[in-house]
């Protein structure tokens, strides 16, 4: 039995929503999802975070669950998806390599015969045989879903605005430290001017930057 936390890691910038779950600190599992992402991951969130900037992010606690074994965490996990459209989760929300041998496994035991009689057949697949009706299909499959999914988020957003700017206060709070240090963070402009970082789109307009650019 060990204890999981199932979230969902959101970001104020677009829709894009991934929900996950792990057994550590709901904390430290943000910074790992930081962390992969440093680390150059092609993984898509990892990408996404780069993208679109950490500090964009949130992580939320969804639930908090006890667990025998990764197959029941695995369907925890599951039912979150279910209920933000398990669809979406498969294009929106990004499995982690360990979930994707999960979920390899637990369809390799239940389908042990099909997947047996299925390696006897001789020929292309059909995915081999119809590439582009099947990428044609998941084009228009994932442009439908990115609409449900944003009245989705959207309706979210409008039922829990109050508890998402709680948390997002909470986590501004818990941080400060850290986002004023970063903040403090200087830097040396072309002009020679050593500018705090956080500063330096009003130095860019200032008298200062632009004397050393009139000479
Ligand atoms: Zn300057």
């Amino acid at each position: 039995m060990f204890r999981i936390h199932i979230y969902r890691l959101c970001n104020d910038k677009d829709y894009e929503m991934y929900i996950g779950s792990t057994r550590q600190k709901i904390k430290n599992r943000l910074w790992g999802h930081f962390t992969i992402a440093n680390t150059g991951s092609k993984r898509l969130i990892s990408k996404h975070i780069r993208d679109i900037g950490k500090d964009h992010f949130y992580i939320q606690v969804l639930q908090i669950k006890f667990v025998r074994n990764r197959v029941e965490q695995f369907k925890a996990e599951q039912r979150w998806k279910n209920i933000f459209n398990a669809s979406l989760n498969v294009l929106n929300c990004y499995v982690t390599k360990e979930q994707k041998n999960e979920r390899v496994k637990i369809y390799q035991i239940k389908n042990k015969e099909k997947i047996a009689s299925r390696s006897k057949e001789q020929g292309p697949s059909y995915r081999e045989k119809n590439k582009e009706v099947i990428s044609e299909r998941r084009k228009n499959y994932y442009q439908l879903n990115k609409e449900k999914e944003k009245s989705m988020h959207e309706e979210y957003v409008k039922n829990n605005r109050q508890k998402i700017r709680d948390y997002d206060n909470s986590w501004r709070i818990k941080n400060k430290d850290r986002l004023n240090d970063k903040r403090k963070v200087k830097i040396t402009c072309e002009c020679g001017s050593i500018i705090r970082k956080s500063d330096k789109s009003k130095h860019l307009k200032s008298n200062k930057h632009a004397l050393y650019y009139s000479i």
